[in-house]
């Protein structure tokens, strides 16, 4: 099949290896120059809401799909009757809005941290006087990888954070006092058959996400877990990957948000489990079936953000992916996954790689 990726960067660059691993060739629509999917197929060089070139997109393809979040949604509904789009525009509609993704939650019963709507300076007064402090106002549209929030912890940040974020669309959020955080990613076809993964245990640096390990969680969060994601997924009709992200507190799951794509977070699933969340992205949005999701050993993958250096070459037991981007602070240039025999093991090699790898390269 001829495969419409909208996004070339790296997510789009390993759909597309996985596309074409089973037979499949892929086409991408990206605004920057000679971006990390390149390598995989021809890209039309155009803005994601140019009409035109969404609509030569979906004439060469059989099928499209994404690789983020942020495709304006009106784009995509003319070419809609083309070309199916994958995942449905409902999951993109709620995914694009804090506010609908946690009204999406609440209706499908996923617990979540307490929240408030807040568009004007009252309402910021009045969500400190409901949620308490500390709390994170968010904008509840285009942030990714902690910006365009404000984590306020007194009284006496009310202005700072109202200049920073204020005459946007906001909400403010319950700080949740964590003690980790996980993802669980499942995937859906055509047909409605369904596969998840284990949980992914995440950590951040500065709202980034740094290190991965798997399996994340215990047999009870992960059929909490399976739970929720089976609910969205049903809930969207929903064809393709997708990511929940929650906080683990007190032995309870609390949604944070979710990614209608593959996801960060899934990357060690490329060397640690039976069938990648690129390869069972790729089988759900053609129609088969989804492949085994089983884990091999303790896999866990390390981002590489900032820059590559010389060191993650080699003297690691890991895979690197070098997604082949310009060097630039805070951007993800690529990742190392690495296997444990044990999850004792999967630490040695991760603290092998943070220690001669990662401490040169955030950034
Ligand atoms: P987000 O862009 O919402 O995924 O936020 C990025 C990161 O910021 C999360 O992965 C958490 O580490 C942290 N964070 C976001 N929201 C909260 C919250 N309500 N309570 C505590 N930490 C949060």
């Amino acid at each position: 099949m001829h495969i419409g990726i909208i996004g070339a960067g790296q997510l789009g660059q390993m759909l597309g290896i996985a596309a074409r691993e089973l037979g499949h060739s892929c086409f991408f629509l990206d605004p920057s120059d000679n971006p990390p999917a390149a390598k995989v197929g021809p890209v039309i060089q155009a803005p994601f809401d140019d009409r035109v070139a969404l609509a030569v997109l979906a004439d060469k393809c059989d099928v499209l799909t994404y690789e983020f979040e942020n495709v304006p949604v009106e784009a995509l509904i003319d070419i809609a009757d083309r070309t199916p789009i994958y995942p449905p525009q409902e999951a993109l509609q709620h995914a694009q809005d804090r506010l609908a993704e946690k009204r999406l939650f609440e209706s499908l019963d996923i617990p979540l941290p307490e929240y408030l709507a807040v568009d004007i300076p009252e309402d910021l007064h009045e969500a400190i006087g409901a949620i308490g402090l500390p709390l994170v106002l968010k904008t509840r549209r285009l942030g990714y990888d902690g910006k365009g929030q404000f984590v306020l912890r007194n009284a006496e940040q009310f202005d700072a954070a109202w200049e920073e974020l204020g005459g946007r669309e906001l909400i403010a959020e319950q700080w949740v006092r964590f003690d980790y955080e996980v993802s669980a990613i499942g995937v859906r076809n055509i047909a409605g058959e369904t596969a998840t993964y284990c949980l992914t245990r995440n950590e951040h640096v500065d709202g980034i996400l740094r290190t991965s390990r798997a399996p994340g969680g215990d047999a009870a969060l992960t059929e909490l877990a399976d739970g929720y994601v089976q609910r969205l997924l049903e809930h969207l009709d929903y064809v393709g990957v997708l990511a929940l992200e929650l906080f683990v507190a007190d032995g309870n799951l609390l949604a944070n948000e979710f990614a209608p794509r593959v996801h960060n977070s899934g990357h060690w699933t490329i060397e640690g489990a039976a069938t990648s969340q690129f390869t069972n992205h790729i089988l759900a949005i053609t129609g088969e079936s989804p492949g085994p999701t089983d884990t091999t050993g303790y896999p866990g993958m390390v981002n590489l953000i900032g820059q590559i250096p010389a060191a993650a070459r080699q003297g690691h037991e890991g895979s690197l992916h070098d997604y082949g981007k310009t060097p630039r602070p805070g951007r993800k240039l690529g990742h190392i996954t690495v296997i444990g025999a044990s999850s004792d093991d999967l630490e040695r090699k991760i603290s092998k790689i943070n220690n001669s790898v990662t401490k040169s390269t955030a950034g």
